[in-house]
Parts: C-alpha cells; structure tokens; sequence
C-alpha cells in the first residue's frame, strides 16, 4: 500500500512512514510533508492521507523470487519467479482490503 497527499498546488506527494500503518488513525494526526515540486514544507492532517496499491508488490514478488532462483540455479530462478508473481497475486487480493479498509477508515 502506498500513501499519498494533494497539496494546495495540486500535487501528488507520496508519504512514506518509518512504521507499519494500516489504518488512519496510525497517522500522527497533524504533519508536515516536504513537497518538491513547490519547494516548500507542508502541513497536512491524517484524514487528508489516501491509499492506493501500486505495481510494486507484484514487481517486489518478482524480485524475492528471483533473488531465491539465484541461490538455486536457472531452474530455480524458473520456479522462483513464478512462485513471486503467486506471492504477489495474494499480496495484491490482501492489499485490496487493506487499502478498501483505510479509506474507508
Ligand atoms: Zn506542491
């Protein structure tokens, strides 16, 4: 799940926190966020954080089992890579409801 802001400008800033968020109410309820396009520090409250999900857990799932085929040969990197992209399929039903669930939040 990917985090993100609009600024007064229009801009789309994405958030990343140093901790695990899951629902709205993990967001300190007041922060600041630098924007690069305006050049300047933001200030924004929880309830202005939108969620989406993005390509980057099936590229991540890819990834982790390329990185097991490594250990394991071409075979391996085979199998590894279908077995991230399955990884990645069920991470993508699951983020569906994590994402459904904070903005609803
Ligand atoms: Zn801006």
């Amino acid at each position: 799940m990917k985090f993100f802001v609009i600024d007064n400008n229009g801009d789309k800033i994405y958030v990343t926190f140093a901790y695990p968020v899951e629902r709205k109410s993990d967001i300190p309820y007041e922060f600041t966020v630098f924007c690069e396009t305006c050049n300047e520090e933001k200030y924004f409250y929880r309830q202005d954080v939108r969620a989406e999900t993005g390509t980057d857990s099936v590229i991540g799932g890819a990834l982790v089992g390329g990185a097991l085929g490594l250990t394991v040969g071409p075979q391996g990197a085979l199998l590894g890579a279908i077995l991230g992209g399955l990884l990645g399929a069920n991470t993508d039903a699951e983020e569906q409801r994590k994402l459904h669930r904070f903005n609803e939040g």
